[in-house]
């Protein structure tokens, strides 16, 4: 029939329908929500390790449970490029941006300390005197007031009237405190005196730590551990690849031991039974992060997180790798066996994981990314040959101070260098009538003369959109902040760090500070290895979207929309 009748219809007709929208056989729709995301950040982990270190990590998946970060790469979305796309590259800023997907500019997390014009003081970025803490005799506070953005979490409690529980769990407060944000039910971080998480008055109105959370302090399970040694885990011939074997240039604190010798590192803090040293030393090796996520796991069984169809997030920052990679450096035996025993410590948790989430992994968005990577040591770079160095702070700050002096005459005027800010004294400038952008100039020209500083770029330029067209320039317009950046941001050159030629640090703009891990696995998620080069940002939006939420206020990142299904 039909074919007889086609000879009849004008040709234009059949075009029309040709091209008519057939409706899909199945209706297109978004995955499933997942009933618990989990967050995991590891402190100062380079994107560069899952490769250095690929085959000493265990199988995706074996009969026995799901490997480590080979389950995240071979089984999840792998990213090879993504990067973080802000500065400084610190703890704070690199927190604040993974569960936001803002730059400073708008979340106002210009650093991990900045100077505060009201205060007249540094603080810290997540000081707050109206919160005191929790659970310790410590004096201070902590809140997230100072994020002026949303989070995941906290567009996740206003979707589902609150009932969405959020958790952050972490070493480093800040770290917990910045991806929970500021509707979550709970954020738990370490207290270095005494080993027992902590938290403040922002999440425990009524000033006492939840039932399970004490009763875990009160069980002092880290104790056993004092006098016992960090010795490698890793397969000898693993260390070959090491390219500083030696740790020339790594000055050990708290009884560590400046390499692995015959005897490993002790674990005592130089003291005779377990306090503040001691702790801190614990911090400082693998067997922290194996306790952090064993208490994750108590967390979740006691909050009763992913029990029910409304998803919950819980945030996890893994901090002991970035206190091992200051004090040993990136291409040290340390941070190798360091890896080595995350990627087990990961193993166990995601296999703990998966019986306590009903319907197992499949059922769970596990990402997994870092605040920042890190420079090799500074004294090991030099002795290679790169040009590399170190600058001093309060240098750099008479550096501007005389050269201020010089043009406009003897007077106050530097406030601080803060990290990568420098605050002139407004009162200064009005009192002697010199013009800010004059000022901010001159004290720029001073800091970008020295020695390591790549350049200096002005308030004046960030607030009138001169900054240059620079994978740089573009950096800092992220990162300015009219009310919290200074007058003047430098930035070091490729290698320079403030401080000394021992230990290894971050901060800078370049790729071994910004290369950064963007693995998600599980609910919702795409398999594959994605060689395009994504932002921290995305992981946000990509979050909002399987969760089926409004972004976060200040988001300005992309669904990783190949990673999604
Ligand atoms: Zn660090």
């Amino acid at each position: 029939m039909l074919r007889s009748r086609l000879p009849t219809l004008s040709l234009a007709l059949f075009a029309c329908l040709a091209l008519a929208p057939q409706p899909p056989a199945f209706a297109a729709q978004p995955p499933a929500k997942p009933r618990l995301v989990v967050l995991i950040s590891i402190d100062q982990f380079r994107a560069d390790y899952l490769r250095r270190f690929e085959d000493l990590f265990l199988p995706p998946a074996t009969k026995k449970g799901v490997g480590g970060f080979r389950y995240l790469t071979e089984r999840g979305a792998y990213h090879t490029d993504a990067h973080h796309d802000h500065f400084p590259t610190y703890t704070g800023p690199g927190h604040s941006i993974l569960l936001t997907g803002a730059t400073p500019y708008l979340s106002g997390i210009v650093g991990n300390d900045w100077f505060d014009r009201d205060l007249g003081r540094e603080r810290y970025c997540v000081e707050d005197p109206e919160s005191p803490l929790v659970g310790t005799a410590k004096k201070g506070g902590v809140s997230p007031t100072t994020l002026r953005v949303t989070t995941v979490g906290d567009e996740l409690k206003m979707a589902t009237g609150g009932q969405a529980k959020v958790w952050g769990i972490a070493l480093k407060d800040r770290a917990a405190v910045l991806m929970a944000g500021h509707l979550a039910d709970g954020v738990l971080w370490f207290d270095n005196e005494t080993g027992a998480w902590i938290s403040s008055r922002y999440y425990r109105k009524d000033g006492s730590l939840p039932k399970w959370v004490a009763d875990w302090n009160g069980a002092k399970k880290i104790d056993p551990v004092f006098g016992q040694s960090w010795k490698p885990s890793a397969p000898k011939e693993a260390f070959a690849r090491v390219w500083n074997p030696k740790n020339e240039f790594v000055s050990a604190s708290v009884g560590l031991g400046s390499s692995f010798g015959e005897n490993g590192h002790p674990i005592t803090g130089g003291l005779d039974k377990p306090g503040k040293d001691f702790y801190r030393a614990f911090t400082t090796t693998p067997l922290a992060n194996e306790y952090v996520l064993d208490s994750a796991l108590e967390l979740i069984a006691q909050e009763k997180l992913g029990q029910d169809a409304i998803p919950d997030i819980l945030a996890i920052n893994l901090s002991s790798n970035d206190y091992i990679g200051h004090t040993y450096g990136p291409d040290s035996a340390e941070v190798l066996d360091a890896t080595y025993r995350t990627d087990r410590a990961l193993s166990d948790f995601f296999n703990s994981l998966a019986k306590k989430v009903s319907g197992g992994l499949a059922n769970l968005t596990i990402v997994l990314s870092a605040d920042h990577g890190v420079a090799p040591i500074v004294g090991e770079a030099q002795r290679a040959g790169f040009h590399a160095g170190v600058y001093v702070d309060s240098v750099l700050q008479k550096l501007a101070e005389d050269a201020l002096d010089a043009a406009f005459g003897p007077a106050d005027w530097v406030l601080a260098l803060s990290e990568d800010n420098l605050y002139l004294n407004l009162e200064t400038l009005k009192a002697k009538g010199v013009e800010a952008a004059k000022a901010e100039e001159v004290a720029a020209t001073a800091l970008a003369s020295s020695p390591g500083i790549y350049a200096a770029y002005t308030r004046e330029q960030a607030l009138h959109g001169q900054l240059p067209q620079t994978e740089i320039g573009r950096r800092i317009a992220r990162s300015f902040h009219p009310r919290r950046s200074g007058e003047v941001m430098i930035v070091p050159e490729p290698f320079w760090v403030p401080g000394g030629l021992n230990g290894a640090t971050h901060g800078t703009p370049y790729s071994y500070d910004t290369s950064v891990p963007v693995l998600l696995a599980g609910a919702g998620i795409r398999p594959g290895v994605y060689t395009q080069k994504v932002s921290t940002l995305d992981i946000a939006p990509t979050l909002s979207y399987l969760l089926g939420i409004l972004n976060p206020s200040g988001c300005e990142g992309h669904v990783l929309s190949h990673a999604v299904r």
